[in-house]
């Protein structure tokens, strides 16, 4: 007898805008563009939700951008 498995994509994805911000500089490529989630890294199609600022710097270049999570 086997349990059904609860996957739910709702419950997996509202952790994602629950997930702290990371440093700038510790964003991939596609989640420092948007592209991406910041906390998951799945790619963003619609619905994006943007979560706030990442910040940091590189030398005397400001790396704050937004960045965006699962809906
Ligand atoms: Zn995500």
């Amino acid at each position: 007898m086997t349990a059904p498995v609860d996957v739910s994509p709702a419950s997996a994805t509202a952790r994602c805008v629950e997930t702290p911000i990371p440093p700038a500089a510790d964003l991939s490529w596609e989640a420092y563009a948007g592209r991406a989630c910041y906390a998951c890294e799945k790619q963003l199609t619609v619905g994006a939700v943007l979560v706030g600022r990442a910040v940091g710097r590189m030398g005397a270049h400001v790396l704050d951008i937004d960045v965006y999570a699962c809906p």
